[in-house]
């Protein structure tokens, strides 16, 4: 008969505190900023604190800037930690590397209580045993129940060998030792009931050799001092879940174990999305630019790519969650007050880059003036733009822009003459009455007193009704002798906003073109 043992954390009245804990192996990519907002949300909303602890123990997967980039990240996303290593807090150290003296004694108290055992293995003995294996048998070799006797360590070992090996100062580690006929289960937030066969698990290390405990134990450990109540990671922890739940176990008792939840993969075209992906399909994954201080290779993140915050958090929100309507627009209010766990799915979410585009063009119609002002102040202004023409420009160009670096292509004709005409949409259909028309109303121009779009408007179709022309076949030859090309905004508020002396001038450079022969 199988034990089943099924653990639920108590459901008593525990001050919601949850935390963000990743490691500072490299820049954040979006499931990571979609972990932090989903934590940040739930802890908003429920009047609890959001923790940042940074997950420093693999010292050998250290880069240097991740950090800082985690940081200026969830800045940027207006996603303000509670406690961290900045902020501070009652339960610091909020980095692990600097909570290394407390985790020892709780490996040692799980060896002395016989869950855990010291391994002796040298590196070579390990991969001997994964050959060894991989031919014997038809099952993945890892060290477990079918191999930890064939190892040297505290279970095969006598203790006067062990004791000799420990007082020789013999580098060892100490690993768990999963039970062999156990269905570890929990009630998973998002997915319910999960449940594991203990056997099929190994048995993970959980101090290292150097003395630092893995992820596994600093994570149990971590979570129960800092008194988190709610432990929310993406899906590619879960297999890990069973080692914790028995840790929790072990240690400090399933009662004072946190509330878990597993978020869903974040899909690319082909699976689980990925940095390859990113450059593959020229779209961004990480949330900021992230330069590789070993190759010097530089990745355009969300921010750079000109995503405004309201539009990248939500994006992110939606990826894996929804509200149960056909709303799809929320302000991060809003998110706090409308999200809630049990309406995160539990199947990836596809991520879209179209729609995640759209989101953003959302954000930007819903920005005042001011406030995009502020935002393509951020190095998203063209070259040699005019200041003083900024807060006529704005309001035109603002609603074009999918991204800010569309504001760039949007509105820098209004700086600089075009350097090319398409002259191929003009040409084919340019006739004498058409050359005349543009002749006439320079002349009109350079007489009017009233420089403005609808004065220039009615001026334009006055003179083409006089002379028996369409004003719709004319607009578009006016646009691209002062754009260059088909876009941009209103084509009498260009000429408005360049003045009469620029409108003049490009109108009679776009003649000697289109006139040529
Ligand atoms: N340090 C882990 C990571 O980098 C965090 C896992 C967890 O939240 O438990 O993703």
């Amino acid at each position: 008969m199988r034990e089943k043992i099924i653990f639920a954390a108590l459901m008593t009245e525990r001050r919601v505190r949850v935390r963000f804990a990743p490691s500072p192996t490299g820049p954040l990519h979006i499931g990571g900023v979609r972990t932090a907002l989903y934590n940040y949300l739930f802890a908003r909303k429920n009047g609890g604190d959001f923790v940042l602890r940074i997950e420093d123990t693999d010292q050998s997967r250290y880069v240097a800037g991740a950090e800082e980039y985690i940081f200026d990240t969830l800045k940027w996303c207006g996603l303000e930690p509670d406690e961290s290593v900045q902020h501070g807090g009652e339960y610091g150290p909020y980095r692990q590397s600097e909570r290394k003296a407390s985790y020892l004694q709780y490996a040692e108290r799980l060896v002395k209580d016989g869950y855990a055992y010291y391994a002796f293995d040298t590196s070579s003995e390990l991969e001997k045993m994964r050959n060894d294996f991989k031919s014997e048998q038809n099952h993945t070799p890892q060290y477990d129940l079918h191999t930890r006797l064939k190892m040297r360590n505290s279970l095969s070992l006598t203790e006067e060998e062990v004791n000799k090996l420990l007082a020789d100062k013999t580098p060892y580690v100490i690993r768990i030792k999963m039970p062999e006929q156990e269905t570890i289960s929990f009630n998973d937030m998002i997915r319910g009931e999960v449940h594991f066969d203990s056997s099929l698990v190994d048995d993970k290390v959980l101090l290292k050799a150097d003395g630092m405990p893995t992820y596994h134990l600093a994570v149990v450990v971590d979570d129960y001092q800092m008194k988190i109540s709610h432990a929310f990671r993406g899906e590619e922890w879960l297999p890990s879940a069973p080692v914790h739940i028995l840790l929790w176990k072990y240690l400090f008792g399933i009662e004072n174990m946190p509330q878990w939840a597993h978020f869903p993969l974040i899909l690319g075209p082909n699976g689980k999305l990925s940095k390859r992906d990113g450059s593959k399909y020229g779209f961004p994954v990480f949330a900021m630019n992230w330069m590789d201080p070993k190759t010097n290779e530089l990745t355009e993140g969300f921010k750079e790519k000109g995503f405004i915050p309201q539009g990248f958090i939500n994006l992110l929100a939606l990826l894996g969650w929804n509200d149960g309507t056909e709303k799809e627009i929320f302000s991060l209010e809003e998110l706090i007050e409308k999200f809630s766990m049990e309406r995160v799915h539990s199947a990836g979410a596809h991520f879209d880059y179209d729609k995640a585009k759209w989101y953003n063009q959302e954000w930007i119609k819903q920005l005042s003036i001011a406030d995009f002002r502020l935002q393509i102040e951020k190095g998203f202004l063209p070259e040699n733009h005019d200041e003083s023409k900024l807060d006529k420009i704005i309001p035109l160009v603002k609603d074009r822009c999918t991204l800010l670096t569309d504001f760039t292509e949007q509105s820098s004709f209004f700086f600089k003459a075009p350097e090319t005409l398409d002259t191929d949409s003009v040409k084919p259909k340019w006739n004498d009455a058409k050359q005349l028309f543009f002749v006439e109303l320079i002349r009109n121009y350079e007489l009017t007193l009233q420089w403005d779009a609808t004065t220039l408007e009615s001026n334009f179709k006055e003179i083409a009704s006089v002379n028996g022309l369409k004003p719709g076949e004319l607009m578009l030859p006016f646009r691209i002798m002062l754009v260059g090309g088909k876009f941009g905004p209103g084509v009498f508020d260009i000429a408005d906003v360049l003045g009469k002396e620029e409108t003049i001038s490009r109108i009679k450079k776009a003649l000697d073109i289109f006139s040529a022969k």
